[in-house]
């Protein structure tokens, strides 16, 4: 077969590096600037939240590690808060939280205002998305089946950042790969349309592939949910892990009375063991509703993998080490303090250090550290599970506090 390869309509990774994804402007200040003699000029620049989607009250950062790759090697310190942390718009005082700084000569850097905000911004609008679906559906199972609803480029970065967020697995095979797990899915409804009938589709694949894969039914495709799960638990009997709904909107008058019926037929023949995953259309409005139904986990598509991207800004908040901001801003480097006990967040001047919780009296942990120093990288890369983890333990800590979304 002819398979050749011609460029597909993507930066790569030396384009990006080169700064040529930036915005024109940045290139003409760089002209004014270097003919003024102006170029070298030191300024701290801050990296703020601005609101969070559906008026969310935190968000998790991600895209931190890319960050630090676009700054690698430059003359230049980033400093940002862990990847995977928790954060809110702004602090108990309303004042708009710094996620972190890009410090030194300001043409060094200014064409990668474009690119450091698009790697930061998309990854944490994902890991944000996810980190919320975690937060609802709890101890169900969380896969990402978002890849087709995205261009192929960037699969890895989105199934990485829901990952992180708390998703329990993905199904594209590229991603699985680089977050090292084994991809995880069902069948298409492809696979019974071609072998022409739904029982002998369920046997194949519990006769051909390899038996650790999950054996789950895709339930929906000629007759009825409540039929066809059945007819796949009499089929598979003990093999048979979970069916697979994917009803199609124009059958779905209520999903959850649709998913209540399964579970009951299901559970009077005694078919207890048999999980029900619910895909398609899956998002933060209608999880719980499947959720309170009997749903036990989700192949979540499109709403995850087309989150809304968060809306962080950089803006000069120092210049030649004297504070100095735009309208709007607050100038001067910041640092962010969160209280180990209660989650309450300060914004501090930066030169002030060891902070107490005005509330519990507890030490607060500084959450912006310097990640680059003069172009190298002055932190330990986490492991992706340590950064998941970190997510979670992050997540338990608001449940414990009774946070909302
Ligand atoms: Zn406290």
């Amino acid at each position: 077969m002819d398979k050749r390869i011609r460029d597909f309509f993507i930066a790569t990774g030396r384009e990006i590096k080169d700064g040529e994804t930036t915005d024109i402007y940045f290139i003409r200040t760089v002209e004014i600037l270097k003919k003024m003699g102006k170029l070298d000029t030191e300024v701290a620049m801050e990296i703020t939240s601005g609101k969070l989607p559906f008026g969310w009250t935190w968000g998790i950062l991600s895209g931190t590690l890319e960050a630090i790759r676009l700054l690698e090697g430059m003359d230049a310190d980033l400093y940002l808060m862990d990847e995977g942390t928790l954060f809110k718009p702004v602090d108990e005082l309303g004042r708009r939280m710094p996620i972190g700084y890009l410090i030194g000569k300001y043409g060094e850097f200014a064409i990668y205002e474009t690119p450091l905000l698009g790697l930061l911004c998309q990854s944490s609008g994902i890991s944000t998305y996810a980190a919320h679906l975690r937060y609802m559906a709890w101890d169900k199972t969380l896969l990402s089946f978002g890849a087709r609803r995205m261009h192929p480029a960037i699969t890895p970065m989105i199934d990485y950042a829901a990952y992180i967020g708390g998703f329990d697995g993905v199904s594209s095979v590229l991603s699985a790969k680089k977050l090292g797990l084994e991809p995880q899915g069902t069948m298409p409804h492809a696979l019974i349309i071609i072998i022409g009938d739904q029982v002998e589709a369920w046997k194949a694949f519990d006769k051909y592939i390899d038996k650790k894969v999950k054996r789950i039914a895709l339930i929906d495709t000629f007759y009825d949910e409540k039929i066809e799960a059945l007819m796949a638990a009499d089929a598979l009997g003990d093999n048979l892990f979970g069916v697979r709904i994917d009803t199609p909107k124009s059958r779905r008058g209520n999903i959850g009375d649709i998913i209540r019926e399964i579970r009951w037929e299901l559970d009077l023949r005694g078919y207890k063991h048999v999980k029900i995953l619910v895909s398609g259309g899956v998002n933060h409005e209608n999880i719980m509703e499947m959720i309170e139904a009997g749903a036990d986990g989700f192949g979540i598509g499109t709403s995850v993998s087309n989150a809304p991207t968060l809306d962080l800004a950089l803006d000069i908040v120092e210049k030649e080490g004297s504070p100095i901001a735009k309208r709007g801003k607050i100038a001067g480097r910041k640092q962010v303090y969160r209280c180990p006990k209660c989650y309450r967040y300060l914004i501090k001047p930066y030169s002030e250090k060891k902070v107490k919780c005005d509330k519990c009296g507890a030490e607060m942990e500084a959450l912006i550290k310097k990640v680059v120093e003069k172009g190298e990288i002055a932190i330990e890369i986490p492991s992706i599970e340590d950064t998941r983890n970190y997510v979670l333990q992050q997540l338990e800590k608001i449940r414990e506090l009774g946070w909302g979304g």
